[in-house]
């Protein structure tokens, strides 16, 4: 084993607390040091990331960000003080992760991660960190690691709340979530919406313990976290390619990066949580459809399946058939999603949100549920 193979005793002593634990060890600390990380976005996000990556021992960290530090900026963006209002966002944060590990190698990309390029910085990294605030650069991030074949770590974060996604190449990727930019005002900023620093840092903390995972080889599948720190609860989201995922799927309409596709979004954040939950049991479905106000209810199942049972008054519209028909479903009334089991559905009300639709809701359990728990003369199949 070479001298660049091994730790310095220097290195052992500074990491001695890491290595001991399962899983990292001698090699894994030199797989960190190894690691070259891109960050984009040195703000509320990237300011956790960068500084645990930086102490954790990652050897290179790119900082990707074209802002310059504002004073609204720091009760969240703790790599950046008051020393350095008016900076470039990239040096202030060069300067505070050398502070925390002056081995760090870091590389500045002022310019940030623009369309021009994406796809040269994605494949000179070995994963992208995604703590960026708005859709387009998310969008542009997401795509990029697909097409150039690398892990992504995904953030964002509104008022009390966040979420982490991983994304690993072949098991799933944001568009598989998400397949459509939202437009424009389809949700509202951390300027309008307001956030709370510290829950920058639970999801930033969060984004950098999966990177560091991803690193050691230690995540298996994608995965996306939804966290609400006022209601104290996370959800592990389970993830898989979607076989009709625009970018991953088995025919991607989306076979290279193309500038029209990117166009700047205002500074957005998507509200992991908006006031509309994103599902409802069954009986709760039954009690709007019953009540003054009845929301729309949109079967995604296929015309067969509707054929052979549905619940009384539901529209179909089929989920392949939905970018295409929306609109037969109208933005001002709430809309419920229902298909057999829920996941179709689960999609589609995703799809919808994305779209700008902020009353939409999935039916948990779908027409299973309405035959076992309210209507069982509603045939199962
Ligand atoms: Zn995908």
């Amino acid at each position: 084993m070479s001298a660049e193979q091994r730790l310095s005793d220097h290195e052992r002593a500074l990491y001695s607390r890491q290595i001991r634990l399962p899983g990292v060890g001698e090699s894994g600390q030199l797989r960190l040091r190894e690691a070259k990380v891109l960050l984009l976005g040195a703000g509320g996000l990237g300011s956790p990331v960068g500084l645990y990556l930086a102490a954790a021992g990652v050897g290179l960290i790119g900082i990707a960000d074209p802002d310059k530090v504002e004073i609204s900026n720091l009760h969240r963006q703790i790599v950046h003080g008051f020393d350095t209002l008016g900076l470039p966002k990239t040096i202030s944060a060069a300067e505070a992760l050398g502070e925390i590990n002056p081995g760090l190698k870091v590389v500045l990309h002022p310019e940030g991660f623009t369309i021009d390029n994406a796809a040269e910085l994605a494949a000179r990294y070995d994963i992208v960190v995604d703590g960026t605030d708005n859709f387009a650069t998310r969008f542009l991030a997401a795509d990029s690691c697909v097409l150039g074949n690398r892990p992504l770590v995904h953030g964002s974060v509104l008022r009390e709340a966040g979420q982490v996604g991983v994304f690993l190449p072949g098991k799933g990727c944001y568009r598989c979530l998400y397949p459509v930019m939202p437009d424009a005002g389809a949700v509202p900023t951390c300027a309008e919406a307001g956030v709370f620093g510290a829950t920058c840092g639970v999801i930033g903390s969060w984004m950098a313990s999966e990177v560091i995972a991803v690193l050691l080889g230690k995540r298996a599948a994608s995965r996306l976290q939804v966290v609400d720190v006022a209601a104290g609860v996370s959800k592990l989201v389970a993830l898989a390619a979607d076989p009709a995922c625009p970018c991953c799927g088995a025919a991607p309409t989306i076979r290279s990066l193309e500038k029209a596709a990117y166009a700047p979004t205002a500074c957005q954040t998507q509200s992991p949580m908006s006031e509309t939950p994103l599902e409802v049991t069954v009986e709760e479905a039954q009690r709007l459809l019953s009540g003054p106000n009845p929301p729309l209810l949109i079967d995604v199942r296929e015309a067969d399946e509707f054929a052979l049972c549905r619940i009384e008054g539901a529209r179909l519209i089929p989920m392949n058939s939905v970018p295409t028909r929306l609109a037969e479903i109208p933005q001002d009334v709430p809309v419920l999603v229902q298909c057999h089991h829920g996941g179709r559905s689960m999609k589609v009300t995703q799809f919808l949100r994305a779209k700008g639709y902020p009353r939409v809701s999935n039916v948990k359990g779908g027409i299973e549920a309405w035959s076992l728990k309210i209507d069982p003369k509603v045939p199962r199949y």
